[in-house]
């Protein structure tokens, strides 16, 4: 009998009743598990999360907080191949793998260490540390708090990163003293289940401060309230489902959004075939269309390229993708592995025939792939595929393939670029690649304001650079327009979301009280 994935809910694991959702093996297309929340009580979960995690971790400082997602850290880093077998059963070869799971602790570590050393040895954040004068005797003045919401933080992540997706949201929430409820994407919640059963078995986080849902979140959204907030990951479509519920629009839920994007990557006017930034630019473009077979939110879905090294570059890219061997994580040769599933795959293929209306696929057939040690006919590989497009082309500004899929388009100046990277109206990431300061100059601060993260590479930071599709904790993540208008990591930042800011007002004295009363 196929088993139904459990939740784990006011303390403990029950699985939901009905049919449910069935998910396959992306690979061998074998059922794996259903999942269903139906009967299961969502309303208890959130005040187990308010009556029992909120108090438990807000009792804890910011550096015993620290030390708790330390340890979640450590005991997903001690148990990540069972994450690594089960990530295989969703397409993703060992690489990819590791990009969301050591990705995962890795990013929990990080926030640890920046609490650690960026939060004070105690419960609350006191900013002007200077309290700002209002007379001009200075006996009144005021500062700011920030104090943990005695709320909950509901958690909703895509598909693709089932631990790090988790992590990075989970890790700041943690930190700031608020209990999470995980809700996972259906495709892949059996791997985000593993992690958190992972995390529940080394018995480092006090009761309820994490809950899992596996399935859909009936009535939810309608037990929260002004101290608690929904971090979204996903579509566009969904995350306007979620805008217009009441819970944001009448109740003031803080709701962040990382949706869509069509990021873009600029080859320089400078980097001609034959420079470093040419190899650098063919190399990361190939590697962002076929790391986790392109279903990751920062890939890069434009490719601008100086109109006369256009066909060198295509020629370049075409190349390389022809030595891509795609097939079953895991088997001999295998670089890419499959999308998480055959509706993944549909979509993607239906993306491809709606960018095609005006662009032109110069490699790759969306409908057939040779595939290594696995039945083409019930995984769901896809080849990746390579589209051109002239410069006034509109649908590669509007339409995600959501798999391995990109477009080159040419360009003729730095303005001209500029004014191309916009029509994508606001993506998570663009790279500049290019040993030109000048041009880069140019075209960074023209593309700053469409995006969260802008990466030059050059031959210099080459050696050390995190590529263009790896967000860094310490750094922003998240978009404006398409890509949701959400900031997530961002170092201390994102804690600071989670925390309410309050000014206070009154004599010097009082106030210093005040703040000495949230030291340990
Ligand atoms: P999706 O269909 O929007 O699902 C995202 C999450 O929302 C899933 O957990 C889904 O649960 C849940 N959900 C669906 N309907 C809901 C509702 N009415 N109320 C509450 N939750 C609901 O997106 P996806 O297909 O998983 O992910 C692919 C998309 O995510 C792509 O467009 C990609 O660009 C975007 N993405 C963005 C980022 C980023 O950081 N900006 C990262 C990764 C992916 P079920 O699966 O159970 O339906």
């Amino acid at each position: 009998m196929i088993e139904t994935l459990p939740s784990f809910l006011a303390g403990a694991w029950q699985a939901g009743s009905g049919e449910g959702s069935t998910v396959a093996d992306a690979v061998t297309g074998e059922t794996l598990c259903r999942v269903s929340s139906a009967g299961l009580d969502l309303c208890s979960a959130v005040s187990h999360a308010r009556g029992l995690g909120g108090p438990g971790l807000r009792a804890m400082t910011f550096p015993e907080r620290s030390d708790l997602v330390k340890a979640v850290a450590l005991a997903l880093s001690e148990r990540k191949q069972e994450l690594y077998d089960l990530s295989a059963r969703a397409g993703a070869t060992r690489t990819d793998a590791k990009v969301d799971v050591d990705g995962g602790f890795g990013t929990a570590l990080v926030f640890s260490s920046l609490a650690r050393k960026g939060l004070p040895d105690g419960r609350i954040v006191v900013e002007d540390v200077a309290p700002v004068r209002f007379g001009r005797e200075g006996i009144f003045v005021g500062r700011h708090v920030l104090t943990s919401r005695p709320g909950v933080a509901v958690q909703i992540n895509a598909f693709n990163f089932p631990v790090w997706g988790m992590l990075e949201k989970l890790a700041p929430a943690l930190l700031a003293g608020v209990p999470s409820i995980v809700k996972p994407a259906t495709p892949t919640a059996y791997v985000a289940e593993h992690a958190v059963r992972i995390i529940l078995e080394a018995e480092v986080l006090p009761p309820g401060a994490l809950q899992l849902v596996c399935g859909s979140i009936p009535g939810l959204l309608d037990e929260l309230g002004g101290q608690d907030l929904v971090g979204f990951t996903g579509s566009a479509r969904t995350a306007a489902t979620l805008r217009s519920n009441a819970a944001v629009t009448e109740r003031s839920v803080r709701l962040t959004v990382e949706a869509d994007s069509l990021n873009s990557s600029i080859l320089g006017v400078d980097a001609s075939p034959g420079t470093p930034e040419f190899d650098l630019y063919v190399d990361q473009l190939v590697a962002e269309m076929t790391t986790k077979a392109g279903q990751k939110c920062t890939a890069i879905r434009r490719a601008f390229v100086p109109r006369p090294f256009a066909d060198a570059v295509a020629e370049a890219v075409v190349g390389r993708l022809a030595k891509v061997v795609v097939g079953a994580p895991g088997a001999e040769g295998v670089t890419m592995g499959a999308l998480v599933g055959l509706d993944q795959r549909a979509d993607v293929r239906a993306q491809v025939e709606r960018l095609s209306v005006d662009s032109e696929v110069v490699f790759g057939d969306p409908d057939k792939v040779d595939v290594v040690g696995a039945d083409p006919d019930r995984g769901a590989f896809m080849s990746p595929v390579l589209l051109r497009a002239g410069s006034d082309a509109r649908t590669p500004h509007a339409v995600e393939a959501f798999g391995p899929v990109s477009t080159l388009m040419p360009y003729d100046d730095a303005a001209h670029v500029v004014d191309l990277v916009a029509r994508g109206e606001g993506s998570l990431a663009a790279s500049v690649v290019s040993h030109d300061p000048d041009f880069v100059g140019n075209v960074v601060l023209g593309v700053a304001a469409h995006h969260g993260r802008v990466l030059v590479l050059d031959r210099e930071s080459a050696p050390e650079s995190t590529g263009h599709g790896i967000p860094m904790p310490q750094l922003v993540h998240g978009g404006p327009g398409r890509a949701g208008g959400g900031e997530e990591e961002g170092g201390l930042r994102a804690v600071y979301h989670h925390l309410q800011r309050t000014a206070l007002q009154g004599g010097p004295s009082v106030l210093e009280a005040i703040a000495a009363r949230g030291s340990a």
